[in-house]
């Protein structure tokens, strides 16, 4: 039988699919009904809760008052009746462990059978603020032995509960911290929650010292765009590499890829919009602002970005937005790849994470408003962010790094893995002038106006400066916009590190600052003292031009910039004296919890190429090579036929096919014989090694022997897929995957 029939049964079901109708119908329910609907938000609490536990709450909420667990019982009961109201039966603590997803398990409210009274339903007090999960068989990093299962989970109240949706029925969400039974974090919220409050001591005690009184309080706002590529459900279930591994371990580059720029912000094709608009109407029940959509670069990729909120709600609504997309695409005979790079040939996926300060009165301290030259606590802000990366880049570095993320880093199309800073012109010039103490600051660069030539056509302003978007770290308007994140990573370890590197620098700043005005100085004069030789010792970071370039690649080595090719490069950063004391000092991961870190990352980079190469191997060895023999033996056929029907004809060009495939699939073949060679002794490497020096050299040895091997494997096998007969190739091809559905 030929193997290709499933590639043809799959184009067969794909014509057959129509747009899937969602169960909201704005007609009827107009958005701003459902928005939030299913979360214990603000207003459902005024009117549930008594006036003043309401109001502890919200001082919890907002100001960051520890919240009296005797209110817990009140709140815990009013929770119960609610979700039980509308539908629920169930409840979990829904957590982030140290891998890129949620975990949770379900409760009923039930808490006695028949003979006990029948169905009595409860939600204590202690079930909301503890649980206590079974944490042996998630990461730990090491932190724990398997036969030390304890670990509890411990609800935040700065993170809205909520129902999740499904089939039959709904489930009571609380977010809660995880740790184990010594207490030590083992997930990724309790550090971000830690580094947001060092952020908030450090950015209100600055705006002290520079006579700002009124902030009461300084949270990190992030906005994170999701790139993601939507493939239709038929070609994923025969494409066994992108089902294990999120990505195409094969396939031959498409003739047509993206160089036609013509799917970038088209029109969204209809069954994608529906999804897209099913997707939102779930999210806005869940209360996750989700604004803009569009087509992006790569065919079949796509982008969604929300309205950016407090850093701690906007990670666990981009997590719960990973979650519904993957869902919601299910229902439509889509599937959503949030991998960093599904397809070569075509851009991978990123997460553009959108970072700010905001204070309690909701102003944005990174807004330079109308005259950032004379805007000092602007100036201060942004100067603590440029020395912040500066110091601190290799460290911001390895918080993205990922076996799924190298793909993408310097691949031009991504940032390259060297840190720098993008200011743009007008600021870069005030920087300038303040670096050289010059007494004008102003940009000389004035409002300029764009005229189109056409009369009927109004004259547009134009911004202060261009994008620049090749830059990882890119200031853009009021807001720094940190660009290497990968699309299926959570976003809470690098917005982690972000809070703790800039509240180190916030904190630096403060000190110097504070000595000056000790001294008498006037805390203007001294600030600008400050900014200007913190800039000038910061400047390197600096860089408005083309990321993607040779030239900034060797600029950036004169520079002295670390240049973190790969996650076995950028991983060792967590290990570093500086890091260690960084994150001690403002108590946001201690001792064994930052080993743990880079433990499970470490590892997880080897299961992943683990897994790859067993994938790779399977693929090639049974799916591959058996089209590519059986085309080879038609081949042969064809030619002995040939010459039995027709005496001394010529068959040297079928002999030369012949051979051309014949060497193809011997080079195949050698490069598996090759590839379990290098695997080896080291074959079946599960992460479950020694020290952090074995897993060092473990993963070295993944990547400088294992990933090339398998590069070589894919390189045959791709060159085969253009030999083969078409109707012999087993596996979907990209230039179906990518443009039908
Ligand atoms: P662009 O293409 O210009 O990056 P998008 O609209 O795609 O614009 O995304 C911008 C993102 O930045 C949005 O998620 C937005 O909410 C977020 N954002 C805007 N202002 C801030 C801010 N002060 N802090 C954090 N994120 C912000
Ligand atoms: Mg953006």
């Amino acid at each position: 039988m030929d193997q290709g029939i499933q590639r043809s049964e799959a184009i067969q079901h794909i014509r057959s699919r129509t747009p899937v109708k969602s169960s909201i119908d704005y007609t009827q329910t107009p958005v701003s009904e459902i928005f939030g609907i299913n979360v214990f938000g603000r207003n459902i609490m005024r009117t549930l809760l008594p006036k003043n536990v309401y109001k502890s709450l919200t001082r919890c909420i907002d100001m960051g008052e520890p919240l009296d667990p005797a209110l817990a019982d009140i709140v815990a009961n009013a929770m119960k009746d609610w979700a039980i109201s509308k539908g629920a039966t169930h409840f979990t603590h829904w957590f982030h462990p140290m891998t890129e997803n949620t975990a949770e398990k379900h409760d009923s409210f039930l808490v006695s059978g028949v003979n006990e009274g029948g169905a009595v339903l409860e939600f204590s007090g202690k079930l909301l603020i503890q649980g206590e999960p079974d944490a042996s068989s998630f990461p730990s990093g090491g932190m724990r032995s398997t036969f030390e299962a304890r670990g509890y989970t411990g609800w935040d109240p700065t993170s809205p509960a909520f129902l999740m949706e499904s089939t039959n029925g709904k489930t009571l969400c609380i977010p809660t911290v995880f740790c184990s039974y010594g207490g030590q974090a083992l997930d990724k919220k309790t550090p971000l929650l830690r580094s947001l409050e060092a952020l908030n001591k450090q950015a209100v005690r600055l705006l002290r010292v520079l006579g700002n009184d009124e902030a009461k309080r300084v949270t990190a706002t992030v906005g994170p765009e999701q790139e993601y590529f939507l493939i239709d459900e038929a070609f994923y279930l025969a494409r066994p590499d992108i089902i294990n591994c999120g990505r195409a371990l094969f396939g031959a580059r498409p003739p047509k890829g993206q160089e036609m720029e013509d799917h970038y912000w088209g029109s969204i094709k209809e069954r994608v919009l529906a999804f897209m608009m099913d997707a939102e109407g779930e999210l806005y029940k869940l209360g996750v602002p989700v604004k803009t959509r569009h087509n992006e670069v790569a065919p079949a990729q796509f982008e969604v970005a929300p309205v950016f909120e407090s850093a701690n709600i906007a990670t666990d609504h981009n997590l719960l937005l990973m979650e519904v997309f993957r869902k919601t695409a299910k229902k439509h005979g889509l599937r959503c790849l949030l991998h960093e790079k599904p397809f070569s040939g075509v851009n991978g996926s990123g997460k553009h994470n959108n970072w700010s300060m905001a204070d309690d009165q909701g102003n944005n301290l990174l807004d330079p408003g109308s005259t950032p030259h004379e805007n000092t606590q602007f100036l201060v802000m942004l100067t603590a962010v440029i020395r912040a990366v500066n110091l601190y880049g290799g460290l911001l570095r390895s918080s993205v790094a990922s076996a799924g993320n190298d793909h993408r880093l310097g691949a031009n199309e991504a940032p390259p893995a060297i840190m720098s800073v993008y200011l743009g012109d007008t600021l870069t010039d005030i920087v300038l002038a303040l670096i050289e103490g010059k007494k004008e600051l102003k940009s000389k660069r004035g409002a300029v106006t764009l005229t189109f030539d056409v009369a009927t056509l109004p004259d547009l302003p134009r911004d202060d400066s261009d994008r620049n978007r090749t830059s990882p770290f890119a200031f853009t308007g009021n807001k720094f916009e940190f660009r290497a994140v990968g699309a299926s990573q959570s976003i809470a370890f690098t917005n982690t590190v972000l809070n703790t590197i800039v509240c180190e620098s916030l904190e630096y700043l403060a000190t110097e600052i504070e000595k000056l005005v000790v001294g008498g100085m006037d805390s203007t004069e001294a600030a600008e003292k400050v900014v200007r030789t913190t800039l000038k010792a910061n400047q390197r970071i600096l860089f408005n031009g083309d990321n993607y370039s040779q030239e900034w690649h060797d600029e950036a080595a004169r520079r002295g910039l670390p240049n973190l090719k790969n996650t076995v490069d950028a991983l060792p950063e967590l290990l570093k004296d500086e890091t260690r004391q960084l994150f001690e000092k403002y108590g946001v991961l201690f001792g064994d919890e930052l080993n743990a870190r880079f433990n499970v990352r470490i590892s997880n980079f080897c299961k992943t190429i683990n897994i790859e190469w067993q994938m790779a191997r399977n693929i090639a060895a049974t799916m591959i090579l058996p089209a590519a023999l059986e085309y080879q033996n038609r081949l042969a056929s064809t030619i002995v036929q040939t010459r039995a029907a027709v005496n001394g004809i010529n068959t040297s060009v079928h002999e030369n096919l012949l051979r051309t495939v014949t060497d193809k699939i011997s080079e195949l073949r050698l490069a598996l014989d090759r590839l379990e060679a290098a695997v080896g002794g080291n074959g079946g490497g599960n992460g479950h090694h020694g020290g952090e020096g074995d897993q060092v050299i473990l993963a070295k040895f993944y990547q400088d022997e294992v990933i090339p091997a398998i590069d070589s494997v894919r390189a045959s096998a791709d060159d085969l897929e253009l030999l083969v007969d078409d109707s012999l190739w087993p596996l979907p091809k990209f230039q179906e995957i990518l443009y039908i559905y």
